[in-house]
């Protein structure tokens, strides 16, 4: 007899698992919260204007897809990909993300194209994706459902997942199930639910350290995007990070993300007025904002409470659970800065499948897909995570007036900046080997692994930085002083009131 399949949530994870697991000639039923996304002539826009989401409260944030997400689109679902440039979404190749320099010299290498990105709205790729998922045999949709429990018995010693309980026009009803899927986001309760009845799932979470500001915009009628100019439409100036998120259909949005400690910046940005003005004074980003080029179209949406946490599902006594399997951010969360998200949902999907495929033993299936889940995307997750510490500490130490950095710290400090940015900046094959890595199309270790990359910015980092100069980035903007002057905000406090608290 066919399995049964529940799927919580339709949403990126949902339909990704849903979209693999019928590719592979099963049926699955996802079941989503939320109503569907309005249909009707503009229906692009009117997913991001009219779309109740209350299910995901990130959808209006700045969106763009890896190259190891087109790759999976491309691969598994190249009639989703026609769909989706169809509705107006991006691709972005490698040449286009050069900076200038290199631009001019450029000679396309065999693999450039897998580093092809794509970018819309996430409401636009969402939207696309589940118009898609719909038209596939074996895909069955249950808008306007809550699921509220999970079912569970004891088997053999084990809790295992038997089905769920959902919440449908007040009633509730238990639907049984051989195998759950909780692809509910990162507001899902079924593993705290598993783990009050002793299921023992651990999970390990780290603050990303940043809150994410965004604001949409539409290109005027006939308007086409800036030129690329030196200073680069995405960049990090240590007390904010920003980028220009090219979307579909004339629109695009602006992300400022400031770190936690910024406490008077971040209560400020979230102001249409102050947002635009800062805008304004970022080279790379102000031609975007200009009022005879765009128009906002969109209030300013804040995000906090960005973490990254992994949950263990499997250790050395094999799954904690069996008939159930997380995807997507309820399993993995990750910064959103990197930009990961999506692509991990579409990897644990992969890997899902090569589970079901190889075996319908439950205990074999759950350990094989969590193992594997691991080996693909631990590495990728721990790189982040050590990241985004080195960043938390480097935002601390810019609101103390007295910090001297340590030599070691100086060093590391002068091997990123006058050596691996500069060495990226001015050679096209060591950037493309670092974008493979960037973009998951290669193991992040491989990058620094390889003798020749270390050689390449070894040699920079000897030539010193007169004979770089040309290879440095040009200034993004005004400094943390400059930009708090501007905007009439003090810019001590914050760690006046931090070293007090301390
Ligand atoms: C600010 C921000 C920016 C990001 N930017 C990027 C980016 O640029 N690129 C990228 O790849 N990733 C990005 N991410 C990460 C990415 O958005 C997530 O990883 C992705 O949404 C995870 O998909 P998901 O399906 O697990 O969860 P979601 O997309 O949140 O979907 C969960 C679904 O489950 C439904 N649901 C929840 N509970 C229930 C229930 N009880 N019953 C029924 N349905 C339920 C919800 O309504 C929703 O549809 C970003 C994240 C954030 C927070």
């Amino acid at each position: 007899m066919e399995e049964r399949i529940l799927i919580v949530g339709g949403g990126i994870a949902g339909l990704w698992s849903a979209l693999a697991l019928a590719k592979s000639g099963r049926s699955v039923t996802v079941i989503e919260r939320d109503p569907p996304a309005p249909e009707g002539e503009d229906s692009a826009d009117l997913a991001f204007t009219d779309w109740e989401r209350r299910g995901v409260g990130h959808l209006r944030h700045s969106h763009a897809f890896l190259a190891r997400l087109h790759k999976h689109i491309r691969e598994w679902h190249p009639e989703l990909m026609q769909d989706l440039l169809a509705a107006g979404c991006r691709e972005i190749g490698f040449a286009d993300n050069l900076p200038l320099a290199l631009r001019e010299t450029y000679v396309p290498a065999p693999g450039d194209e897998e580093l092809t990105i794509l970018t819309s709205r996430r409401t636009t790729l969402e939207f696309v994706m589940r118009r898609y998922a719909l038209r596939q045999p074996g895909i069955e949709f249950v808008t306007d459902t809550l699921v509220r429990d999970v079912l569970t018995e004891t088997r053999s010693g084990r809790l295992a997942v038997t089905g769920l309980a959902i919440e449908r026009d007040g009633e509730r009803q238990e639907w049984p199930a051989d195998t759950v899927i909780d692809a509910a986001g990162k507001n899902s309760q079924l593993i705290d639910t598993l783990n009050e009845r002793g299921a023992g799932i651990e999970e390990k979470t780290e603050r990303a350290g940043i809150l994410y500001f965004t604001r949409h915009y539409r290109l005027h009628e006939g308007m086409g995007e800036p030129e690329r100019n030196k200073v680069p439409s995405a960049g990090d100036m240590g007390f904010m990070k920003y980028g220009v998120f090219p979307a579909d259909n004339g629109c695009f949005s602006i992300t400022i993300a400031v770190p936690e400690i910024e406490m008077e910046l971040r209560k400020a940005i979230i102001r249409p007025e102050t947002f635009d003005f800062i805008c304004s004074q970022l080279p790379g980003v102000a031609p975007w904002t200009a009022e005879d080029r765009s128009t906002p179209v969109s209030k300013v949406y804040g995000m906090g409470e960005l973490i990254s946490r992994w949950r263990k599902l499997a250790d050395d006594d094999g799954p904690r659970v069996l008939n159930f399997f997380p995807l997507g951010d309820s399993f993995i969360r990750t910064n959103p800065l990197y930009g990961r998200g999506c692509t991990f949902a579409a990897i644990e999907a992969e890997t899902l499948v090569h589970a079901f495929d190889r075996t319908e033993n439950p205990v074999a299936r759950a350990t094989l897909y969590f193992n594997n889940a691991r080996g693909a995307l631990r590495p990728y997750y721990s790189d982040m995570v050590k990241q985004d510490k080195a960043a938390i500490r480097r935002a601390r130490n810019a609101l103390d007036p007295d910090y001297r950095p340590k030599l070691r710290n100086r060093v590391i400090r002068s091997f990123a900046e006058d050596a691996i940015t500069p060495a990226l900046r001015g050679d096209t094959a060591l950037l493309r080997e670092f974008m493979r890595a960037f973009h998951m199309i290669d193991k992040p270790s491989e990058f620094l692994r390889n003798p020749g990359n270390i050689a390449k910015i070894m040699s920079v980092w000897a030539r010193g930085k007169k004979r770089n100069a040309r290879h440095y980035p040009p200034k993004l903007g005004p400094d943390r002083q400059e930009m708090m002057a501007l905007l009439d905000l003090p810019a001590t406090s914050d760690w006046e009131r931090l070293r007090d608290a301390a």
